[in-house]
């Protein structure tokens, strides 16, 4: 019996680790973005970095996590469009927006 080969088998982790690699790279375009004063582009590639992450089931990148604003997308840079505070063991990032995120502070 002739055998077929199962492409199938090696697809997915093909298509996740373009996935991934477009996530990390959006990730580098928005910072740079972000720190040329572009914030309209930064927010674009943040959101099309959170599809693709949506889209294949991947975990954002730790900075885009936590360096993005939940309500407007905006990359987040302290002392320029964002502030943070320490409070109570936790982080407290507020967006030019308005929108706070809060975090565990990791000791
Ligand atoms: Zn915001």
């Amino acid at each position: 019996m002739p055998g077929r080969r199962d492409y199938t088998r090696c697809w997915p982790a093909t298509v996740v680790s373009i996935a991934a690699e477009r996530i990390e790279r959006l990730s580098e375009l928005a910072s740079e973005a972000a720190a040329s004063g572009e914030t309209d582009r930064a927010r674009e590639y943040v959101r099309l970095a959170r599809r693709i992450a949506e889209r294949n089931r991947l975990p954002l990148p730790r900075e885009l996590k936590r360096f993005t604003c939940d309500r407007c997308a905006a990359y987040l840079r302290p002392g320029r469009n964002a502030r943070v505070r320490v409070e109570d063991g936790r982080v407290v990032i507020t967006c030019g927006c308005g929108a706070h995120s809060r975090y565990p502070y990791n000791r």
